[in-house]
């Protein structure tokens, strides 16, 4: 089977020597000097600071909710967050989990990210802050979204899983909100097996989520406050530093790919509109098809010729039932509903993906 995406596996040789390093050191976990090193590489090759690694992408964003002050222990509260329904779930089941009640606001149905306008529709006096997402790496109308925000006194915690390595007029987009949250989980275009990060606008911020993700431990003999543990390990941090050694090939051999499903799909297909004066990191292809009906018969069209394309994102998050299932956003639910994400991965040959162009086409006709 062609699975929608393959780990990136970087050189095992150099891996080894990683790992040879930590049997000799016997440093596993807690803030390693691996953990380290890659803090200070990724911050230089994002073009941020105040980036923190974490244990994966989803504890990224619920230290970033606690350290901001979205969520609460106060029982008495009942916090909001204006965010988007057409996401990964760990987008709106991270803010539920921290007693923050997403609220849904409908996408742009071009971009597919969140529409300002709806935005604004969606405030009320319990909203506290604005969960964008750049949805397969697109980048959110920042400029605007800041506006809102600012008007307001909301925080904005942009969900960046997709986002790695994207600039936004000639700067880090991830240098957007008070803070931007990544995934390296395994199936991301920059991975380190699980993990993840927060990059903070702010030191302070920083500071406090620091001492949130180890316990609220601050010292041998102190605990300060209330705490978790979502402590990156040496193990993963070695894995993220051999793939961000090979993430210019990586990311080569994933723009061809891109380029090649683009001239042959892009007359009779829609296609993500892509914002002006960004740039692209080739993580995903994803087309939408003009019925519900016709993308489902696509991909078992594909399955039956060994390629596994994937419905993501769907269902759209305003039908989960524990997210509310409030009043449905009709432009997320209709594209959830005739999207297929295409297989891309670096691995992927120039045949492989004619055989998936050619059963699209086929049924096109
Ligand atoms: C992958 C992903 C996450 C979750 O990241 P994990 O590292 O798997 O916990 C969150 N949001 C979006 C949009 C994602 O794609």
């Amino acid at each position: 089977m062609i699975p929608v995406t393959k780990p990136y596996l970087p050189s095992r040789e150099k891996l080894d020597k990683y790992i040879d390093g930590i049997y000799e050191r016997e440093w596993l976990t807690n803030n390693g000097p691996l953990v380290q090193e890659l803090t200070k590489r990724l911050e230089e090759y994002l073009g941020v600071e105040n980036l923190l690694l974490v244990s994966n992408g989803t504890l990224a964003l619920q230290i970033a909710y606690r350290a901001l002050g979205v969520s609460t222990t106060n029982r008495e509260e009942k916090p909001e967050a204006i965010t988007t329904p057409f996401s990964f779930v760990a987008t709106a089941s991270s803010l539920k989990w921290e007693g923050v009640e997403p609220v849904f606001a409908d996408i742009d149905p071009g971009t597919w990210c969140l529409d300002p306008k709806n935005i604004e529709k969606a405030i009320t006096p319990e909203t506290k802050a604005i969960v964008p997402v750049h949805v397969f790496g697109n980048a959110c109308e920042v400029e605007a979204i800041d506006e809102i925000a600012k008007k307001h006194n909301f925080k904005v915690i942009y969900d960046a899983a997709h986002a790695f390595g994207v600039n936004y007029k000639g700067e880090s987009l991830l240098r957007h909100g008070d803070a931007a949250t990544l995934s390296f989980h395994a199936t991301k275009l920059f991975h380190s097996i699980e993990g993840g990060a927060i990059v903070f606008k702010r030191k302070e911020d920083l500071e406090t989520a620091k001492k949130m993700m180890s316990f609220g431990i601050t010292g041998p003999d102190a605990i300060e406050e209330l705490g978790i543990n979502a402590k990156m390990n040496e193990f993963q941090a070695a894995m993220g530093l051999c793939v961000l050694d090979e993430i210019e090939e990586n990311l080569k051999a994933r723009a061809t790919v891109w380029h090649l499903y683009e001239r042959e799909l892009s007359q009779s297909l829609q296609l993500q509109v892509k914002p002006e004066e960004q740039d692209y990191n080739y993580a995903y292809f994803p087309v939408v098809f003009e019925s519900e009906e016709r993308a489902v018969k696509i991909a078992e069209n594909l399955k039956e010729n060994g390629v596994l394309a994937r419905r993501y994102f769907y269902p759209s998050l305003d039908a989960v039932e524990y997210l509310g299932a409030g009043k449905p956003e009709p432009i997320s639910k209709d594209i959830a509903s005739r999207i297929l994400c295409l297989p891309i991965y670096n691995k992927l040959s120039e045949v492989e993906q004619h055989n998936i162009i050619n059963v699209i086409k086929g049924e096109l006709k």
